[in-house]
C-alpha cells in the first residue's frame, strides 16, 4: 500500500536510497521531501496527509552517484536557487568566498565582467548584491549560456550575456571595474584524486586543463584583461590550490600590483586578487 502521510512517505524515501551514509540519505531524503511535496522537516513530522507520487527514477538516478543538484535541476548559491544541468559546474562553497571577497571591496555601480559564467551563478549574484552593478558575462558554451540566462530571467537579474571563447579572438565590450572568473584549473593529471560523481558527471570542459599549461586562462586574463580593464580595475579569480605562487607571479609579471592570494575554509590558497594601478 502506498503511504499517504508525510512521516511515512520520508521514511519510505530513506529505505530506498543506498548511500553508505545515514547522515546524507537523511538530508537527501529531505531535500527529496522540500522539491516534491513542499515539505520542510517540521511540516514532515506533523504527519501530515498527502498524495505520494512516484520518486522511484529519481532515487535510482541517485543511488548510482549523480550528484542531487542535477537530480532535482537546481542548487543553492549565495541563498538563491540556481538552475543547474550537465552543462555547468555545480556551485562551490569556495565561489561563494569569491562573491563575499568582491562584494567586500564595495564598489559603486561597478561595471564587471565575469569570464567562463556556467550556471551564471558568479555573474548573477554580484549583479543582484550590488546596487546598480552592470554585469556582462561570457562563455565558450552555448547551453551554460542558456541556463545562465534562464537562471537571470527566473532570478530578475540584469546581465548581459556573451557567447564568446576567452582564449580566441577578443571581446569588444566598454571598460570595466573588475574581472571575475572561476576558469577550468584542474589538472588532467589530478583526475584520480577526484570524486566519481564530479568526474562521471560534471562538464570536463569547465574543469580540467593540460599538465603542460595549468595556468593558460590566467594567462589569458591577465594579457587580455588588460585592454577592457579601467586603470584602477580588479581581477578577481578562483584557482587551484596547488598554484597560489605560480598564479601570484603571474599576474606580477604582467604588470599587475597589490596581487594578494586568499585562502578558503580549509586554508587552502583558492582566490588570487590583483589590481592594475
Ligand atoms: N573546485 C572545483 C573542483 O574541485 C573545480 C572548479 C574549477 O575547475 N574551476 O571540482
Amino acid at each position: 500500500m502506498k503511504p499517504t502521510n508525510s512521516k511515512a512517505v520520508f521514511q519510505e524515501i530513506k529505505s530506498k536510497l543506498t548511500m553508505d551514509d545515514s547522515d546524507e540519505i537523511q538530508a537527501v531524503a529531505l531535500v527529496l521531501m522540500e522539491r516534491y511535496y513542499g515539505l520542510t522537516l517540521t511540516d514532515i513530522l506533523s504527519e501530515k496527509k498527502i498524495a505520494s507520487q512516484d520518486l522511484s527514477t529519481i532515487i535510482a538516478r541517485l543511488n548510482l552517484h549523480e550528484p542531487l543538484q542535477y537530480v532535482v535541476g537546481e542548487a543553492e548559491f549565495f541563498g538563491r536557487k540556481f538552475l543547474i544541468n550537465p552543462s555547468v559546474l555545480i556551485p562551490r562553497p569556495e565561489t561563494e568566498l569569491l562573491v563575499q571577497e568582491i562584494l567586500k571591496t564595495n564598489l559603486t555601480a561597478p561595471r564587471i565582467l565575469d569570464i567562463g559564467t556556467g550556471s551564471g551563478c558568479i555573474a548573477i549574484t554580484l549583479n543582484l548584491e550590488i546596487p546598480n552593478s552592470h554585469v556582462y558575462a561570457s562563455d565558450v558554451s552555448k547551453n551554460s549560456l542558456d541556463t545562465a540566462m534562464a537562471n537571470s530571467k527566473k532570478l530578475k537579474a540584469d546581465v548581459s550575456f556573451i557567447l564568446h571563447d576567452f582564449l580566441k579572438g577578443s571581446l569588444s565590450i566598454d571598460q570595466v571595474d573588475l574581472v571575475v572568473s572561476n576558469p577550468p584549473y584542474v589538472r588532467n593529471s589530478e583526475r584520480q584524486l577526484m570524486n566519481l560523481n564530479v568526474l562521471d558527471y560534471e562538464p570536463h570542459q569547465a574543469l580540467f586543463v593540460t599538465d603542460d599549461d595549468p595556468l593558460l586562462f590566467y594567462k589569458a586574463i591577465a594579457s587580455k584583461g588588460k585592454a577592457f580593464l579601467n586603470p584602477s580595475g580588479k581581477v578577481f579569480v578562483e584557482i587551484n590550490e596547488k598554484f597560489g605562487n605560480e598564479t601570484k607571479s603571474l599576474f606580477e609579471s604582467y604588470g599587475f600590483i597589490k596581487v594578494e592570494i586568499i585562502k578558503d575554509f580549509d586554508q587552502k590558497d583558492r582566490i588570487v586578487t590583483a589590481q592594475l594601478t
